[in-house]
């Protein structure tokens, strides 16, 4: 349930003040993930009488909250995680950024906080961009990483709705994911811990769903492995590679390969933005309508795509049989990284990344494939309705 906007998000009331100090932006070799900020952030504050405020572009800096704010006490915030990329031209695009707006819509009417005009939001967002222009980094690979947060100020220990909201927007110059070339990771499966459960929050991008995964993460970590592969219930069916989405491939009996991933009806997984582009291209190139790089054409080697439940049980058979072809995660941030084991039950199951002698190198076949495409497509040098020039 939404609270009501009163007074409509509205981009043509937008004021901005510049920085006075020109930071210098550092070069992308030194960057890691997410603890550089550019200059400037986007704030639209929203209260129950008054409806949504003044949009301020204005120098990055801390923000003053009450100590009883209600996400402080009660985790009322989400977020949305998306990218600016400079193409060849110097032109500054954003990779459908409409579902970035439509799944921050959804978690906001889930939290109970007020709805807003994604296309007002979108057309913030490529202003402060805009500002922020000199720190989109244009080496191979970089990209601005762009974080849209919605937290409830509300000052008040009373459990319910945050009759004041803040949006605000800040941007991180990031450089290639994996800064030496992609490397497969390796998972543990969850045993302990669950992320998230039919009907809960999992598929909302909730600030709750990700600080209770650190601890298993550094679990998994001093085990030696770089990821939790979360799995859910009796069927340990799979639903997330650490904060990606998971892409099973699986050779059929008829010869055919399967590109399944977890499908999204019980909620246990997000519904990734470049979950849905990788599902996209694989059911055009299946179809015909275009031939994905270094693969088959579907004519000579049908390709299904199905959503479906996926179990560790089906993993471990198939691994053993050969027919497990490869194990790859999506998301905005790597966009695509392939898994070479599982830690499982104490042993490894191993997963083969081979992408052939055209491939990709570090990922498997359909998953350099897809890496291949989707850069193409970010940057612009693919034509495609994705890609929004600001
Ligand atoms: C953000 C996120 C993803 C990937 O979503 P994208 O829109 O592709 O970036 C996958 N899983 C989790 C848990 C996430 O938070």
């Amino acid at each position: 349930m939404f609270l009501p906007q009163v007074a409509p998000l509205d981009a043509s009331k937008l004021t901005v003040t510049l920085s006075t100090s020109e930071t210098p932006v550092p070069p992308s070799s030194t960057l890691l993930f997410g603890q550089t900020f550019s200059s400037h952030m986007l704030t639209i504050p929203w209260s129950l009488s008054t409806g949504w405020g003044v949009p301020e572009i204005k120098p990055y800096g801390p923000l003053m909250l009450d100590p009883s704010a209600s996400v402080l006490h009660y985790a009322q915030e989400l977020f949305e995680g998306m990218k600016a990329y400079k193409d060849k031209q110097g032109r500054t695009r954003l990779f459908r950024p409409d579902l970035n707006m439509r799944r921050m819509r959804n978690g906001s009417e889930r939290m109970a906080f007020p709805d807003f005009d994604g296309e007002e939001l979108i057309k913030l967002i490529m202003e402060l961009v805009k500002v922020d222009d000199r720190w989109i980094p244009t080496d191979p690979g970089c990209s601005l990483y762009i974080r849209p947060t919605m937290i409830g100020t509300r000052a008040s220990l009373g459990v319910g709705p945050s009759t004041e909201v803040l949006l605000y927007v800040i941007c991180s110059p990031v450089a290639r994911y994996y800064s030496s070339g992609a490397k497969p990771i390796s998972l543990l499966c969850s045993s302990k811990s669950v992320r998230a459960w039919p009907k809960g929050t999992g598929d909302c991008k909730f600030g709750s769903n990700y600080g209770p995964c650190v601890a298993p993460q550094i679990e998994a970590a001093q085990k030696g492995y770089q990821q939790v592969l979360w799995v859910f219930g009796e069927e340990e069916e799979l639903t997330e590679v650490g904060m990606m989405n998971c892409f099973p491939v699986f050779k059929l009996e008829d010869g055919s390969i399967e590109l399944a991933t977890p499908s999204l009806e019980n909620g246990l997984s997000l519904p990734g933005v470049t979950r849905d582009s990788i599902l996209s291209l694989a059911r055009q190139h299946a179809s015909g309508q275009i031939t994905l790089p270094n693969l088959p054409p579907a004519s000579q080697q049908k390709l299904v795509v199905s959503e479906r439940k996926i179990t560790m049980s089906e993993i471990v058979q198939a691994s053993q049989k050969g027919t497990l072809l490869e194990v790859f995660g999506s998301g905005t941030a790597a966009v695509i990284t392939s898994v070479e084991k599982i830690g499982y039950k104490g042993g490894d199951v191993e997963v083969p990344v081979d992408g052939g002698e055209e491939g990709e190198s570090g990922f498997g076949r359909i998953a350099g494939s897809m890496m291949k495409v989707l850069n193409e497509i970010q940057y612009g040098e693919r034509e495609s309705e994705w890609s929004w020039i600001c």
